[in-house]
């Protein structure tokens, strides 16, 4: 069967219906089983001796035009989610169709409303889903099983082909579309690159006007010719393909000459360099780039350079503050990144920008005190929208006409401004209310959304839990953590009253339970025939928290000593998913599940592939980081169509099939959480934390996103964990703060006219207040026409977030070698360019010159390239571990993501040892270089990548130190021991420093691991493979890569 495990007994099934049973036994919870080593580091598993790898799997996948990696939806309509319309397609919220389960004997089974899959495209909006009563609406079934089954459950049904569908057969027909997706067409992509440079050369304006004429800035380019970026030209600007509101617009835009950012202030420097003869006397020079030496140091053969000198990103990601500077009413960093604030004018010259032109937008970002994003309610009036491009009324668009019109940012329409919202303006076009109006005064605004946008009350928070309660869940501990910290989280599960929480375990078998609020006990319903799946008792499976809270605790309470006993290895998860979606449709929600071993039986179940050495190097190698089974891909796609969003908690130190696993997360704005040979006393605090930090953060429930921006350039391609749903449109079943996503900018004009392009991103979603939202982030950049302006508003932190989920993608088509050299030649491309810009004139032919932002560009680059995803080959990281980073790393905000890639490493026997530093003011930020030099044998270090803390101890550190942190424990194996809590001032210094580096970001909790130094291979897996600088295995030192980076830099330059 394929099963990691059938070598071992199957016991009998358990009788077909228990009723469920208190705890039974008092005997102490068994958390050292024998099953699973202790140690991650140390477990490797076994290559198959014949392992057969198949054709790659799903690379024409029902999915794969449609979903995230490397699609580019077509050029046809953005724009218009919400236009009046529900916002979101109808049958998320209907019952259960065609190619899916129906409920035995719900009224609304038979209201089978799934069009033919062509009529999901076309554009015309379609009658309103029935909306359903939550919960409790179908009746029950008289008995629990076995009893006739409806022809239910077919997850194939011919308008879902998974073979040969296009995922527009799994949207449902549009109601809001203006969108015509049948319209599409994938766009080449990415930007020219390498043959086009020449031809981009050749249309290039000086790059640097104070060198190359005697014009300042500031009046160098072709002057203004308008006042406002679009004069009244009603009709002249329309969408390429006009949606169906405003067919009539007349194409084209009146032309217009290139128009720089001439009112920006940044052209200070610029004009500073007027007439700089030597570059590096010249501070605006100095501001805007860096060069080191790297050519052969004067009557010496050592070509290497100066270690020390190279640049580090020593204080973290620091957001670059220039654009906030020329447009202060943007929303914050925080929320929306720019890979450069300065957007290219020509498609000639964004082809010259190889970084990635786009963005990436953490939507939910959380704000800090006293900045908190104002909520706004239009109450009668209504939202107050663009009705051509319906962007959302914002800081940046005019008011004209007294008051009685405003103008479109993004599109430039004249808007009335309806009655209610009218407001007389003063001499200078301000209304005189805007110090009332945080939506014409803030980036970052929330609306209330009324009634139009649902087409449904907004649904409660659910959550329900899908557990493993096999031999292994049950040994590790893991069973018990987890009951109690849900337990331990009820009261503060966001969207008390409503709140809606189920649970359903399996092994060989699926064990469904009955919370109805009348019980005292939950009663328990086990289901074996995993082939035809059904749902027992329906409506009591999902309860309101608060009405069945007693049934509830003690489920949670019995659960582990429950199975305790249990001695099954099998794993149903494909029938339990199934049936968890099948309980769950009706509403959406958050789905997580907890696995402890390979899928065993059933639909979905996952061969022991494992990873295999021969794969490594060939065109097979990435199958094994891509699902093998279309199932999951498929299960995803309907969990997102219904609302519910996964997460998936891997515990098994054995092969689990991440890359499979992950999908269901992936694919449905869900989140991999991975513990590998998961042991209740080494990890129980970390899942502890951060499923609680799962279950309690606020979540954006239902939602869909959609980014807007300005006429000429559009989003044509989005990376992180979502599904798309129509060409620019994002369904996140749930988002949260954690998240990030990005997108990549095209330009759809051979030139742009505006001097300003717009952002708008707009989450529309449910709060679990249940109240429909609409959070709206506004951003605004200058259009530039010299590509030393786009490299002076580069933001490294951006580009490196872009960067690396375009190169994990490339990981699931290519060999890891090949996303390495992605990213190595993107940063060769970049500083290329950049060189031709400026090192003939500077006289700088022998030296490495890069733009001051992008400094850490090379070193990140590198770290990138080692990181888990991405780093050596079959030994360098377990197959498991590589897929969940890739997952994991895909969601990351961009703070995060550069501190996973750089970590801290910081120097703490001094404020251990020292009585007269407090723990309060140890300073976290005294970053150390990550390379083995910065260690001292005499110290101590503690190194922070956001997820995992190890403290490292120098082999002559002295005793003292150790006995005082680990008492007599500190002569043993460190592999064996944990950080006891001690009571004195050593031990309570350190605790307070773990506090510091955890408060920092809360998202993840970092364990602590002890590493000694010399203490193999404990030493290398936690921490020496880590220091991204050091030369390892066959991966290049930071001076050596910077040299790389240089010679090809030069080559064809
Ligand atoms: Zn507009």
């Amino acid at each position: 069967m394929g099963t990691e495990n059938s070598n071992r007994q199957n016991y009998p099934l358990r009788p077909a219906t228990i009723p469920f049973s208190t705890p039974q036994s008092s005997t102490p919870f068994l958390s050292s089983g024998p099953v699973i080593g202790s140690q991650a580091s140390a477990f490797r598993p076994v290559p198959p001796a014949s392992s057969q790898f198949p054709t790659p799997p799903l690379s024409a996948g029902p999915l794969a035009g449609s979903e995230a990696p490397g699609f580019r939806p077509p050029s046809s309509v953005r724009s218009n989610e919400l236009v009046g319309q529900p916002p979101l397609t109808q049958s998320p919220y209907g019952p259960p169709t065609t190619g899916l389960q129906r409920f035995p004997t719900s009224p609304l089974a038979s209201t089978d409303h799934l069009q033919h899959p062509q009529a999901s495209v076309s554009g015309l909006p379609v009658a309103p889903p029935p909306t359903r009563p939550q919960g409790g609406s179908v009746p029950s079934q008289a008995s629990f099983f076995p009893q006739p089954q409806p022809p239910s459950i077919s997850m194939r049904s011919p308008s879902q082909n998974i073979k040969t569908g296009q995922f527009n057969t799994n949207i449902p027909p549009s109601t809001d579309q203006p969108f015509s997706p049948s319209r599409q067409h994938v766009q080449p992509f990415p930007p020219p690159m390498g043959p086009s440079q020449a031809t981009a050369r050749g249309t290039f304006q000086p790059a640097f006007p104070g060198y190359s004429s005697a014009q300042p800035y500031s009046s160098a380019q072709v002057p203004l010719v308008r006042s406002a970026p679009f004069p009244s030209q009603p009709g002249g600007y329309a969408p390429p393909l006009p949606p169906a509101p405003f067919p009539g617009q007349p194409r084209g835009y009146m032309p217009g000459p290139p128009v720089t950012t001439s009112s920006v202030p940044y052209s200070r420097d610029q004009v500073q360099l007027q007439g700089t003869a030597q570059p590096i006397a010249s501070r605006g020079l100095v501001e805007d780039f860096n060069s080191l030496s790297l050519g052969s140091v004067p009557g010496s053969l050592d070509t290497r350079l100066d270690v020390k000198a190279l640049p580090r990103p020593l204080d973290g990601d620091v957001e670059p503050k220039s654009l906030a500077e020329m447009y202060p009413l943007n929303c914050g960093p925080r929320v929306l990144r720019l890979t450069t604030g300065g957007i290219p004018n020509s498609q000639s010259l964004a082809s010259r920008w190889h970084l990635g032109l786009g963005a990436v937008v953490c939507p939910l970002a959380e704000s800090p005190i006293g900045d908190e994003v104002p909520i706004v309610n239009f109450g009668t009036t209504g939202i107050i929208r663009c009705r051509r491009c319906r962007t959302y009324v914002n800081p940046y668009v005019t008011f004209t006409d007294h008051g009685r019109k405003w103008r479109c940012n993004i599109c430039s329409l004249l808007n009335d401004v309806p009655g209610d919202y009218f407001a007389h303006v003063d001499a200078n076009g301000r209304r005189v209310d805007l110090d009332q109006r945080p939506e014409l005064t803030k980036g970052s605004v929330e609306f209330i959304a009324p009634a139009e946008y649902m087409v449904r009350p907004p649904m409660p928070p659910l959550y329900f839990f899908l557990i493993d309660v096999s031999i292994s869940a049950v040994q590790s501990g893991m069973l018990e953590v987890m009951a109690q910290t849900i337990k331990s989280c009820l009261d503060n599960l966001p969207g008390s009253p409503r709140t809606q929480i189920g649970f359903l375990t399996y092994d060989s078998t699926i064990h469904f339970y009955n919370m109805k609020s009348s019980l005292v006990q939950p009663q328990m319903m086990v289901v074996s025939d995993l082939d035809d799946i059904f749902i027992p008792l329906p409506e009591d499976l999902l309860v309101n928290l608060s009405e069945s809270r007693i049934v509830v605790e003690a489920f949670l309470e019995s659960l582990p000593s429950m199975f305790q006993e249990n001695m099954n290895v099998e794993s149903a998860f494909g029938p339990a998913l199934k049936a968890a979606f099948m309980v769950m449709s009706q509403l959406g929600g958050k789905l997580l599940i907890f696995q402890n071993t390979l899928p065993s039986l059933g639909v979905g179940r996952l061969r022991l592939r494992g990873d295999d050495i021969r794969v490594y190097g060939t065109d097979k190698e990435h199958t094994l980081r891509t699902p093998e089974d279309p199932f999951y891909k498929q299960m995803a796609a309907d969990f997102t169509k219904y609302q519910i969003a996964v997460n998936v908690y891997a515990f098994s130190g054995k092969y689990t099939d991440i890359a499979s696993l992950g999908t269901l997360a992936k694919y449905t704005g869900g989140q991999v959480y991975y513990y590998p040979s998961f042991l209740s006393v080494v990890h129980k605090d970390k899942l502890r934390h951060e499923l609680t930090r799962d279950l309690t953060r606020e979540t954006a429930w239902e939602s869909v996103m959609r980014i807007r921006c300005g006429k000429g350039v559009r989003f044509t391609s989005f990376h992180g964990n979502f599904m798309l749903r129509s060409t620019d449109l994002l369904a996140l079943p749930a988002v949260d703060c954690d998240k990030a996503y990005a997108a990549q900018l095209s330009l759809e004009e051979t030139l742009l006219t505006t001097q300003t392009v717009y952002f708008q991103v707009a989450l529309l979603y449910t709060s679990s207040s249940g109240e429909r939202r609409i959070r709206v982030h506004t951003a605004a950049a200058p259009v530039v026409a010299d590509l030393g302006e786009m490299y002076r508003l580069a933001d490294t932190g951006a580009i490196v977030s872009l960067l690396s989920r375009l190169a994990i993608e490339k990981t699931l088509s290519n060999k890891l070698e090949d996303a390495r050299n992605f990213v190595q030649l993107k940063i060769v491309k970049a500083f290329r360019e950049y060189r031709n810009l400026y090192a003939v004139q500077h006289r700088l032919v022998g030296r490495m010159i890069y733009p001051e932002t992008l400094k850490f560009l090379p070193l990140y680059g590198l770290a990138l390239s080692k990181s888990t995803p991405l780093r050596g080959g079959y030994s360098d990281a377990q197959l498991d571990e590589r897929c969940e980073a890739g997952y994991t790393m895909m969601a990351l905000p961009v703070k995060k993501l550069l501190k996973l890639l750089y970590p801290t490493l910081l120097r703490i026997d001094d404020c251990l040892v020292n009585s007269s530093v407090e723990a309060d003011d140890f300073d976290v930020s005294k970053r150390l270089p990550l390379t083995s030099e910065s260690l001292d044998t005499r110290s101590l270090y503690i190194f922070d990548d956001g997820f995992r803390l190890v403290i490292w101890f120098g082999i002559s550190a002295s005793p003292d130190i150790a006995r005082g942190l680990l008492g007599e424990d500190f002569g043993a194996d460190f592999s064996k021991i944990s950080l006891p809590r001690r009571d004195n001032e050593m031990s309570r210094k350190l605790t307070k420093i773990f506090q510091k580096c955890r408060e920092s970001d809360p998202s993840y909790y970092q364990l602590c691991h002890l590493v000694r130094q010399g203490e193999q291979p404990r030493e290398g897996y936690f921490l020496l493979s880590n220091l991204v600088e050091d030369q390892a295995g066959g991966a290049s030192g930071y001076a050596d890569w910077f040299m790389q980076l240089h010679r090809q830099v030069q080559q064809n330059a």
